[in-house]
């Protein structure tokens, strides 16, 4: 479908954020396009969803159409190190949501949510980019087709969805050094899983290496397995260098990656490397920033997509109050509330690499409603005020880390 010249509300980038925001703004009756710089079905990482995406996916009118692509349920989280086990279930939670949601490949993910906003007549540009925007006045973004023809649409608001492409970070110069220290990934999909069948076959395992960085092993309904390697620099040098010779090395070093032995690479392993990111402001006069554009932490309790979807929801919620004529404070309704459950998973994350939670995880010394609280964190809902574990997150968890230690 071709862009219009004009549009109420111009979002950037296709991927979760970019499509759920647009769904949101076309059901409350508002004119949306979304420009997209690839062709999709496109490879991105982030396949490991929580419960929480399945509301955001209901609110968005999305879960359906992802529902009916049949991929693999999760039900909950199996850590690991060495022989020691930590598994989190989302049955077992003291929040009230969903206890179940799934592990997909994203190209197909990302595809069918586009596919189903598209579909309601809302005109989505494959293969045209953002190279620049004008905000002096009413927003004016120009766009290059893959031919590199440009032309400038004209909106009353943009939302930037781009992710790493980070569009409004970069041209406006938003981009803030992120707190997080620089770590890595390296990743691939396997053919040849050899699944142990049973209840927890499709089970998501995050192994603790003794290398000091974690592996995660996704199964994939396809019968593919996504697995990799995250950790600060200086545990790569326990590996080979070269992406394929570390997954294999990282396969044959521990015992819990039997199962991983026999396997066949989908495609030639990727390394990403200083991902985490932030941002000065997540909104400005006539646009707002969601999804991975704004900030990202680290992939250890896969909340990127979740994140996505929760940031895109409250941005285009404020913004369809706007459009509507009410006053909205964007720095109250829309970036203090992201920053609440950011500043949970940052928590989370930073006990994660301290040592601290996998001591709490791997430990026999914490009650099952304890567990409860952190499971609910784990599933998602980082913004359950009711739950001590969100509510007074870093001294909860410093805490429970001096009683387990
Ligand atoms: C190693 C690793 C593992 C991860 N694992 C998980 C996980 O298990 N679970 C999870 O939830 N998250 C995970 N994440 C995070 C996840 O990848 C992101 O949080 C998620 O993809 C964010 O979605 P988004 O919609 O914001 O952006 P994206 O999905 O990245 O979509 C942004 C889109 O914008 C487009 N774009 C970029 N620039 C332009 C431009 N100039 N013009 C037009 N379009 C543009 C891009 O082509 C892209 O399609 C992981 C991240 C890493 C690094």
């Amino acid at each position: 479908m071709s862009l219009p010249a004009r549009c109420d509300v111009l979002v950037i980038g296709a991927g979760p954020a970019g499509s759920s925001s647009a769904a949101l703004l076309h059901r409350a009756g508002y004119s949306v396009a979304v420009v997209e710089k690839q062709k999709f079905p496109r490879f991105v990482i982030g396949e490991s969803l929580l419960p929480r995406v399945m509301d955001l996916l209901g609110e968005a009118g999305l879960l359906e159409a992802a529902s009916a692509r049949g991929y693999t349920v999760k039900r909950g989280a199996l850590f690991l190190r060495g022989a020691q086990r930590c598994d989190f279930s989302f049955a077992d939670q003291f929040t009230r949501g969903w206890d179940h949601t799934w592990q997909v490949p994203r190209a197909d993910f990302d595809k069918t949510l586009a596919d189903a906003v598209e579909q309601r007549g809302v005109p989505f540009a494959y293969e045209h980019e953002v190279l620049a925007v004008d905000f002096s006045g009413p927003p004016a973004v120009t766009i290059a087709d893959s031919a590199g023809r440009t032309r400038t649409v004209r909106s009353r608001f943009v939302i930037d969805a781009s992710g790493y492409g980070r569009v409004l970070p970069r041209l406006l110069d938003l981009d803030q050094p992120s707190r997080s220290p620089p770590r890595q990934a390296v990743f691939a999909h396997l053919r040849g899983d050899q699944r142990k069948p049973g209840p927890d076959q499709n089970r998501i395992w995050i192994v603790t290496l003794s290398s000091g960085a974690w592996a995660w092993v996704i199964p994939f309904s396809d019968g593919n397995t996504s697995f990799g390697v995250v950790g600060p620099l200086e545990c790569f040098k326990h590996y080979p260098k070269e992406p394929l010779g570390c997954l294999r090395a990282v396969i044959a070093g521990d015992p819990n990656f039997e199962r991983l032995r026999n396997t066949e690479f989908v495609f030639e392993p990727r390394t990403l490397g200083g991902y985490s990111c932030s941002v000065k402001s997540v909104h400005g006069p006539g646009f707002a920033l969601v999804g991975n554009a704004t900030e990202f932490l680290d992939p250890v309790f896969s909340s990127g997509v979740t994140l996505a979807l929760e940031s895109a929801n409250r941005a285009s919620k404020t913004l369809i109050r706007q459009l509507n004529g009410e006053a909205v404070d964007w720095e109250q309704d829309y970036a203090a509330y992201l920053r609440r459950g950011v500043d949970v998973f940052r928590t989370y994350v930073s006990a994660w690499y301290d040592g601290s939670l996998p001591e709490i995880f791997y430990g026999t010394r914490t009650s099952e409603p304890i567990k409860r609280m952190i499971c609910s964190v784990l599933a998602g809902y980082a913004w359950d005020l009711g739950n001590p574990f969100v509510a007074e997150h870093e001294r909860k968890v410093a805490q429970l880390a001096r009683l387990t230690a």
